[in-house]
């Protein structure tokens, strides 16, 4: 029987690669990631996942896109055409980069009796219920530490000595930086921190000929007003709630520019997305 981790490189998953060794040992345990182009992952997200891994004595196995070295997800999509996958209308990078090498490992090495272990935890409900039903449907069993399991041993990744991703720090997942899922506030950081992601954006928005965010909500017309918010102060980050931020953010616009910006059009709140469920593991 293998223990099949959905090891993103998140600091749930990481606790539960801990919790399930701990409980069953290491020698069936698999860590199964889909590693990422370090244009997006963060070194600092695969320093984690490594150091995590080394921790436990289990090599992490890859489950990748054969050109996951060269692609991003804005270049897939670009490729493609698309920024959904017309299947079933999820965004296109998550099935290309995860979801389907995810889906093409387990069909060549599950076997009956071996369970997929996912970082859901006990705010996620819905989450665990949907999951269970996805991959029950498919003949794969799932167990959910975080969540599930009363003989909880570990609840911070520091508690081992190890620092988690500095992404954490800016952003409340380690999604990819500039992730297609996220929202405006996410896109904001990303304008800041990342202009050639940003740029990325506009190019590819203009190359598939719809945006991403919805219709006719363009990362180009977004630029001019992310300006006037940075001259303005506002901090990029994701750690302020959603709805303060653009309070703050409409404010801001309201007293420095004036009338240049339609306030309304503005989100008053978003839902901070991480790549899991339908796309990390
Ligand atoms: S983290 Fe975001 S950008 Fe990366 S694969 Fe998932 S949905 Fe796509």
């Amino acid at each position: 029987m293998k223990h099949i981790i959905a090891y993103s490189g998140g600091h749930s998953s990481a606790l539960v690669a801990i919790e399930v060794c701990r409980k069953f040992g290491k020698e069936n345990v698999i860590l199964l990631n889909h590693d990422i182009n370090p244009k997006v992952e963060p070194a600092d997200v695969k320093r984690f996942k490594q150091e995590v891994a080394d921790y436990i004595g289990v090599p992490i196995t890859y489950a990748n896109h054969p050109d996951w070295e060269a692609e991003t997800p804005i270049s897939l999509c670009v490729k493609a055409g698309t920024w959904v996958n017309p299947a079933n209308r999820t965004i296109l990078c998550t099935n290309r980069l995860k979801t389907a090498p995810f889906y093409d490992w387990l069909a060549e090495n599950y076997n009956d009796g071996d369970v997929v272990y996912y970082g859901f935890d006990s705010n996620e409900p819905a989450r665990i219920t949907r999951r269970s039903s996805i991959m029950g449907s498919s003949g794969y069993k799932t167990d959910y530490p975080l969540a599930l399991w009363t003989d909880r041993t570990i609840h911070n990744i520091e508690e081992i000595g190890i620092a988690r991703p500095t992404a954490y720090s800016l952003f409340n997942h380690a999604n990819c930086i500039g992730c297609l899922k996220a929202g405006w506030q996410h896109w904001y950081i990303i304008y800041c921190n990342y202009p050639d992601v940003y740029q990325q954006l506009i190019d590819g928005e203009e190359a598939i000929g719809y945006a991403v965010h919805g219709v006719d909500d363009w990362a180009e017309d977004k630029s001019e007003m992310f300006e006037s918010m940075k001259r303005a102060g506002i901090e990029p980050t994701e750690k302020t709630p959603s709805s303060q931020f653009w309070a703050r953010a409409k404010k801001a616009l309201a007293t420095q520019a004036a009338g240049q910006f339609d306030l309304f059009a503005l989100p008053t709140a978003e839902k901070s997305v991480e790549c899991t469920g339908d796309c990390k593991l």
